[in-house]
């Protein structure tokens, strides 16, 4: 994918920087010549020679600490002494009915998809505010537009992401603070995608459903890529996207647009 952002000398933060989205978003980034950080609760070392080539810093980040997300954007501040781009992008599925969610489960993906977008909004505000401005982009999903059957507490979390997005967009346009979030279907060549699939009595029945819930996805016979979803994050957080704040872009073939009648 050619790559035709500018990000000289900006500095950038993504959490679950390690791979799907997040690590397409950090390469995406350092290419078009951000200083990148990458935080995730793992590291992989097969980023490790293109992560050491494009100068991204790997830092242990678990979202749902505060401490932790503090510390991820103070070690930005102190070496740059400022932080430009904040991508909220850790997350993960649940993939359960309502009465069958325990309260550990409820919590995990409340507070990875939702608080740890809190905690990275408030510190990165914080220090945005006081450098005149900046650009968060958060991975909501298009699980965050429609209520969906299958999983209802990760849709209640990408919900509430998107109403975090807005609330915090009309709050600190003043600010020259920008608060946007990306809305992805079905994306392929991520650890969640594939832990689904993986752990699906039918993978490739899961596959080609996944694909046929997407029109576009399924015109393309494939699944969305995680560059397709950073490309989007890309635009957000430039200065192409100066006059957007509080909108949800959906990436997403489609998908949240309704349901085609049957047949079709
Ligand atoms: P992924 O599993 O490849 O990436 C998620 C990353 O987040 C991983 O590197 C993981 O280690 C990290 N992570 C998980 N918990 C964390 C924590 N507590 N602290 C820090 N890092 C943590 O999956 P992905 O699809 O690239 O997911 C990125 C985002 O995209 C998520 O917010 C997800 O909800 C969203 N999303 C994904 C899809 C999809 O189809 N894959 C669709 C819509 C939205």
């Amino acid at each position: 994918m050619t790559n035709s952002y500018h990000f000289q000398d900006q500095v950038a933060i993504i959490t679950g920087g390690s791979n799907g989205i997040g690590r397409a978003t950090a390469i995406m980034m350092a290419e078009a010549g951000a200083h990148v950080f990458a935080g995730d609760i793992k590291h992989l070392s097969e980023n490790r020679e293109s992560f050491s080539r494009l100068n991204i810093e790997e830092v242990t980040c678990d979202v749902r600490q505060e401490s932790q997300v503090q510390a991820l954007i103070e070690q930005a501040t102190n070496k740059y002494g400022r932080i430009d781009i904040l991508v909220n992008n850790a997350g993960i599925g649940l993939v359960k009915p309502i009465h069958q969610v325990t309260e550990a489960e409820w919590d995990a993906c409340i507070d990875t998809n939702l608080k740890g977008t809190f905690f990275g909004c408030k510190h990165a505000i914080k220090y945005m505010l006081a450098t005149g401005g900046g650009a968060i982009v958060n991975t909501a999903s298009n699980a965050g537009l429609l209520p969906r059957v299958h999983d209802p507490v990760y849709s209640i979390s990408k919900h509430a992401v998107v109403a975090l997005t807005e609330s915090l967009g009309l709050c600190h346009g003043k600010n020259n603070i920008r608060i946007n979030c990306v809305c992805p279907g079905p994306v392929g060549e991520t650890g969640m995608m594939n832990d689904d699939i993986m752990n699906a009595a039918d993978p490739e029945g899961l596959t080609q459903s996944m694909i046929r819930a997407s029109p576009i996805a399924a015109a393309n016979r494939r699944m969305i890529k995680p560059e397709e979803v950073a490309s989007a994050i890309c635009y957000l957080a430039s200065k192409d996207a100066l006059m957007v704040t509080g909108t949800a872009l959906r990436i997403d073939g489609g998908k949240s647009l309704g349901v085609p009648p049957q047949g079709t």
